[in-house]
């Protein structure tokens, strides 16, 4: 269902810049009428237009650029408004609540979060992997998580779904042509290769699921947790790690750190480290919380580094970890050892000379799953929202080939798991979405997005 009314937000990030930007969206032309209002001009379609924007009492709040670009030619395909003003929050609070009493009358409130997206989505400007990957390039840590978002939002991931459902249609198109002639079922479909046609496209999509679940640890990541006694060289693994492939480090507003968990980037897939040293009893009310938090991660986490010390056997720590984790033994210090020869599955390093290290990670990028796309080049982002629906592609056309193997008394199922295979990956694109997915999807957005 399309709502149109008019929506407005500060769309760039809250606290002071150069360039503050509000954006309104929607309401059927009265956009313009309000930007007369606020600016005493009339604007022109897509031309900047300096002007002042004036409170009720006529005063300048501020001055800056107005940009007017009529529906459809827009973001979200509807009209589009955008003040640029100058970054402040006060002065941009001041032109939001000028602009909500201007549209007041026309019904104008605060835009939800992702709902500019939202409505790109549904007036067609881009699919649902395109929305989410706007989401997913706001958020990207990494140059290699940029670069594989920005593949996503032009389109390369929705392209090879686009190309199954392609492959699908055509096969679908087939059998049910055939189910209407009986007669000839089996014969005809061996003539049209169906079974080539539904192996090719199996192959097609498993290859597509091995580039999404790469993309998908671009994104997530690994959560790798951190045990050993003190002064093992737990800090000193973490600063030796992160080395030259340190994250580019933001100040985003709301990510405070806590001491516990600290992400570092092997090959642009983040790989988020939990320390066990900071999970002790504490009465302190926001360490709990953070202690908690971190709990709940380890049972979510992928792997565990167990430390030792080679210069001198250190007493094991009593952390009661998941089981199903798997640990990667470490003897760390090796450098003062002077006859150190590597042993079966322990992993000698030294965190001070960086001996070692190579392997290492190496073993934790293979645990996670990573077959080395350097710098994401071809890869798209993805989440496992994706993987889920391309598995269950999958599971639909192995359903189809034991169908298809049974002859011409299961050709109607054959055909019906075709369709299901075409629905899951709809799924994904947004064809076949519920609202309720949509709206958890566009409820992670920043607002203004
Ligand atoms: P943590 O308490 O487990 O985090 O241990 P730290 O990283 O703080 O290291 C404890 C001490 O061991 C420090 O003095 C480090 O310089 C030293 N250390 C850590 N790794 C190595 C190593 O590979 N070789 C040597 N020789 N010293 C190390």
């Amino acid at each position: 269902m399309l709502d149109n009314s008019p929506i407005i937000a500060i769309a760039t990030a809250p606290g002071r810049g150069g360039v503050g930007i509000v954006r309104l969206s929607g309401g059927n032309g009265v956009l313009l009428a309000l930007a007369q209002a606020l600016t005493d001009k009339i604007l022109i379609a897509r031309h900047a237009t300096l002007a002042p924007f004036r409170s009720a009492d006529g005063s300048a709040i501020d001055q800056g650029l107005a940009l007017w670009f009529p529906a459809p030619h827009s973001y979200t395909a509807e009209d589009v408004l955008e003040l640029q003003g100058h970054g402040g929050p006060v002065v941009m609070q001041l032109l939001l609540k000028r602009c909500l009493e201007l549209g007041q009358s026309a019904g104008l409130r605060m835009a939800a979060p992702g709902e500019f997206t939202q409505r790109a989505f549904l007036n067609g400007q881009l699919d649902l992997a395109q929305a989410e990957s706007v989401a997913d390039l706001i958020e990207a840590s990494t140059e290699a998580a940029a670069k594989a978002a920005s593949n996503a939002l032009s389109g390369a991931f929705s392209k090879e779904v686009h190309a199954l459902v392609h492959g699908l249609t055509q096969l679908r198109m087939l059998v049910e042509a055939t189910l209407d002639f009986p007669e000839e079922e089996i014969e005809f479909l061996q003539k049209a290769d169906a079974m080539g046609q539904l192996q090719r496209l199996q192959a097609q999509l498993a290859k597509v699921i091995a580039t999404t679940q790469q993309g998908a640890l671009l994104r997530d990541g690994l959560r790798v947790v951190l045990v050993g006694a003190p002064n093992v060289g737990k800090s000193s693994l973490l600063n030796a790690l992160a080395g030259q492939d340190i994250a580019i480090v933001t100040p985003i507003a709301g990510t405070t750190r806590d001491t516990i968990t600290q992400t570092i980037h092997l090959n642009g897939v983040p790989l988020e480290v939990i320390d066990t040293a900071g999970l002790r009893d504490t009465t302190d009310e926001v360490e709990r919380l953070g202690i908690a938090r971190t709990w709940a991660q380890i049972h979510t986490a992928h792997v565990v580094l167990k430390l030792h010390d080679a210069a001198q056997p250190t007493s094991d720590c009593s952390i009661d970890l998941p089981e199903h984790l798997p640990v990667v033994q470490v003897l760390n210090k090796v450098d003062l050892l002077s006859d150190y020869a590597p042993t079966g599955s322990v992993y000698g390093i030294s965190a001070k000379t960086g001996t070692g290290l190579d392997a290492l990670k190496a073993e934790l990028l293979r645990i996670a799953g990573w077959t080395g796309h350097a710098g994401g080049e071809g890869l798209f982002i993805a989440r496992e929202r994706h993987i889920q629906a391309l598995n269950a592609a999958q599971a639909q056309l192995i359903a189809a080939a034991d169908c298809a193997a049974m002859g011409d008394k299961a050709l109607d199922l054959f055909a019906e798991c075709l369709r299901l295979a075409q629905q899951a990956l709809g799924e994904i694109t947004g064809e076949f979405s519920s609202d309720d997915l949509l709206g958890v999807i566009f409820g992670q957005f920043c607002i203004g997005k």
